[in-house]
């Protein structure tokens, strides 16, 4: 676990300003969810956190110490993208102990983790199948399952739910999020559903247009809405 912190970040794809100045803090163990209209920056936000994009301007900070820089594999998270393409051609066991391996672990570790992690997630008889062989929560699982066996200091989910069901969709919420009062890591999770944002988040982060419109607790943002975009964005009578 670890906290995490965006000081005054800017982000700009050529010419183009698309983070504007933004600042977050983030505290160890936290879920936290950034919420806005598609294109706001969501995810220029969590790919500049995993160093997958870099920053402009500012600073990115995990646990304290300052990211800018490093790359992808020298942070210590992990990432569950919307399209979570599992190898087709490796069993469950074999896709969620992929990262283990490629970093060389020995077998009596990757079993160490991968047992655990498929219990946590339901997929402890599944271990032996192949990804067609599994319903599309089953995947998802899987998907998290990738994530949880590198036990990373923060998780990042980019609107993880949003190619499933809408059933599914309500039930893997309350996966989601029973899986982090058993792991207690931090989390930073994208999405534009504001009702996925209002029953998940410790803490909401409303973004719009590169900046944050306002930050706090789902029933503050309710009661309280800095603003009129907040309001009608998170459908509070203000
Ligand atoms: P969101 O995840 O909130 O939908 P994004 O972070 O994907 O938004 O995108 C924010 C803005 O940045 C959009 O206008 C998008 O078109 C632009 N953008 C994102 N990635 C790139 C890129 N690699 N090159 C140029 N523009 C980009
Ligand atoms: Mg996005």
């Amino acid at each position: 676990m670890a906290s995490v912190e965006f000081a005054n970040v800017r982000k700009s794809f050529g010419t183009h300003p698309v983070i504007k100045g933004v600042d977050i803090e983030i505290a160890d163990g936290e879920f936290v969810i950034l919420v806005g209209p598609s294109g706001c920056g969501k995810s220029t936000l969590l790919r500049m956190l995993a160093g997958l994009e870099n920053i402009s301007a500012g600073e990115i900070r995990i646990g304290g110490q300052v990211v800018n820089g490093l790359a992808p594999k020298e942070r210590d998270i992990a990432m569950v993208f919307q399209n979570y393409a599992l190898y087709p051609h490796m069993t469950v066991a074999d896709n969620m102990a992929f990262s283990l391996k490629l970093k060389g672990a020995p077998k009596s570790e990757i079993d160490k983790r991968v047992k655990p992690a498929a219990e946590i997630l339901g997929l402890s008889h599944l271990l032996e199948r192949f990804p067609r062989q599994l319903s599309g929560g089953q995947r998802q699982r899987v998907a998290m399952g990738r994530a949880i066996v590198r036990d990373p200091q923060v998780f990042l989910f980019d609107e993880p739910l949003s190619n499933l069901d809408a059933k599914l969709r309500v039930a893997m919420r309350a996966e989601i999020k029973e899986l982090h009062q058993r792991l207690k890591t931090t989390t930073v999770y994208v999405t534009h559903d504001q009702i996925e944002a209002m029953t998940m988040a410790d803490k909401i982060v409303v973004m719009h247009d590169g900046i944050v419109e306002q930050i706090g607790a789902p029933l503050e943002l309710y009661d309280q809405p800095a603003n009129l975009f907040v309001a009608s964005f998170i459908g509070s009578p203000a």
